[in-house]
Parts: structure tokens; sequence; C-alpha cells
């Protein structure tokens, strides 16, 4: 503690005791970069103060203000979460793991560092950084099930109970700062004289690393079909990846179509109209975590004046409206690829 004491990173969230912004702060923070989190910590913070707020407000308002920051499923189960703590816990963030673990989003980590930290639960909080630590403190090569439950007994033994919450962000500055994956900075550790890694030639070798997963790529193309300076946007089911944001109808290109005919027919699919295909932007690269897109798009009009008929809720917006819609990351960069004074029809 000692250390963590001296060498603590300066967050916008450290230090904070408000349960509501420890509990956003972490939501944010899941599979998220710290520096990414702090731009949008304070952008939420700043249009939603309270829980309250969060709970009351539409989720659209939310996922605007999270547009960007992706994992959209972590807002929602936020707001969901939110109007169950104001309905049933009449506002008050519950304490008790069990209850606060069985809200929208929440994961063993999760309730453990927002307890820990607001609450002074202790439980350990076991992110990527502690389990890397803990592995080479144990020379564990591989975190098996096993093991990952033998580095939990170790912390629950090993947790400060007075500053359970510094004592879990001790740990995760540690492997920020000093165990790092690829360098154990050893000599100013702190833990040096109980590490077992420590003592061989390369403690990084602790936990093996996993090998990187090739993800697949799909080509995808979309249509601006215009309509009087307007264009139609779709909204995604909720329970679909990006669910909640609004897209430009179109999807994926079929093994040997063409995007023309992939187009017109994902259009038909999905609206019900047929249209007349005219320029096209250059295509734009985007990576999800699980797999990357290459997307074109087409300027489109309505064959025969047909009305679009959806199951998915739609808007026929104009350019200026762009902001007022989440949008998923790759939408954005064709919206930049287009001229739209040029372009509407
Ligand atoms: S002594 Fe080295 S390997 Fe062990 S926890 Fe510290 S930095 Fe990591």
């Amino acid at each position: 503690m000692n250390w963590y004491d001296i060498n603590k990173r300066t967050l916008p969230w450290r230090g904070e005791s408000d349960p509501y912004r420890i509990w956003l702060s972490e939501i944010m923070l899941q599979q998220t970069q710290t520096q990414r989190v702090s731009h949008y910590y304070f952008k939420w913070l700043k249009r939603f103060p309270s829980l309250k707020s969060v709970a009351k407000a539409k989720e659209e308002s939310l996922l605007k203000v999270w547009e960007g920051l992706g994992y959209y499923n972590r807002c929602r189960n936020f707001h969901s979460a939110a109007k169950t703590v104001i309905k049933d816990y009449n506002g008050k963030i519950p304490n008790e793991f069990e209850l606060f673990r069985a809200l929208p989003g929440i994961g063993d980590y999760t309730a453990a560092a927002v307890l820990s930290i607001a609450f002074d639960v202790p439980l350990p909080a076991i992110d990527g950084n502690i389990k890397r630590v803990m592995a080479r403190m144990l020379r564990i090569k591989t975190i098996t099930k096993y093991n990952f439950r033998r580095v939990q007994k170790e912390l629950e033994n090993f947790i400060d109970k007075t500053r359970p919450g510094d004592f879990n962000q001790a740990l995760m500055d540690l492997g920020n700062q000093v165990c790092r994956p690829n360098q154990a900075h050893c000599y100013a550790c702190p833990m040096k004289s109980f590490c077992r890694a420590a003592q061989t030639d390369h403690p990084e070798q602790y936990p093996r690393p996993e090998l990187s997963k090739d993800i697949p790529h799909y080509d995808v193309v979309v249509g601006l079909i215009w309509k009087k300076g307007r264009f139609l946007i779709l909204k995604r089911e909720n329970r679909k990846h990006l669910g909640g944001l609004w897209e430009l109808p179109g999807g994926k290109i079929d093994y040997r179509e063409s995007p023309e005919k992939a187009l017109i027919r994902e259009i038909k699919e999905e609206c019900n109209v047929d249209v007349i295909l005219g320029k096209n932007t250059d295509p734009i690269k985007h990576r999800y975590s699980h797999f990357a897109i290459t997307v074109r798009a087409f300027h489109c009009q309505l064959y025969n004046g047909k009305k679009v008929f959806s199951n998915q809720p739609n808007r026929w917006i104009t350019p200026q409206q762009i902001i007022e819609f989440p949008f998923p990351k790759a939408n954005h960069k064709l919206f930049a690829k287009i001229n739209f004074e040029a372009d509407n029809v």
C-alpha cells in the first residue's frame, strides 16, 4: 500500500466516493483503455450527473453520449440497472454482492471493483493486470479455471480489509506500470521478495501469452436512399451487435455477389422497396473486436416512389441531423467520405 500511496496513477475517478461515478467508470473501463474513457466519463457526467438522471433519460440520449465508446450493451444495461436501483432500492446502490451482481451488465469483476472501491467491501477484483501480476507471483503458466481460483483465494487472504478498493487499484497500477506484459521491472517492484517468477530469468513468460486469433472479414454495402433532401436510416434491433444504434440500410455482400446486386437485395429485404443506384463512395475499413468490415455506400433513389416498409424503426433525416442520432463508428467514417452538398439528390 505504501507503493500505491506514492505511485498511484492520477485518473479522473480516483479518490471518488460517489458510488454512481465509481460504477460508471468501471462500466466504461470494461474492454476500453483508460485514456479513451476519460473524455467520455466527463461528457457523460455533464449530461447525466446522477443515477436518477440516467434512469429518467431516453435510451437514445444515453447512446448518443456513449457513441464511439463501443460495446453499446454496456450502455443499455447501465440504463436498465439504473432504473432497477431507482425503482427497487429507492435510488440507493446496493452494497451487497448478490444484489449488486444481479443487476444487468454486472459481472464478478465489476461487482467486486465497485463494491470494494465505493463501499470498502473486501472483495478482490481480478482484471487483466491483476491476473498477470498474480500469475507471476505464483508462477502460473496458464490461467485455467483451477488456477484462477488459486489466484482468487490468495487475494482473498491478502486483501487489505481496511482499504480493499485501494488494494485492488494498487495491484492494477502495479500491473500497468511495473509488471508490464512484455517487461517486468522487478527492480522497481515492491513484491519482488515474494514473487516466484522474479526468481527466474524471464518473469515475462508467466503467464504464457494467449495466441491472437484471426478475425473474419466481411464486405458490406449500404445505401443512402434519398427523398426530398433527406435520406433513410434504420434503427438496429437491441438484441443485435450495436443494438439501438442507427444505420444506413444494407448488409453483407454474399460470396460471388456484386456490391450493386447485394445492395438492391438487402434494401428489398429490409425496406421492401426497389432502388436505382447512383454514385458510390470510396470504401472505408473498420475493425470491431470479433470481426472487421470494408464498407462502401451507394447513393440511391426509390424506383417507383413506393413507401418504405421496414420492421425496424426508420427515419428520413437531413445530413445536418446526423449529429442527433447515435451511429456506429463505421457509419461516421462513411459520412466523412460523402460530400453531402454535392451528392444530395
Ligand atoms: S517482481 Fe517482477 S514479476 Fe513479480 S510481480 Fe513484481 S514486476 Fe512482476
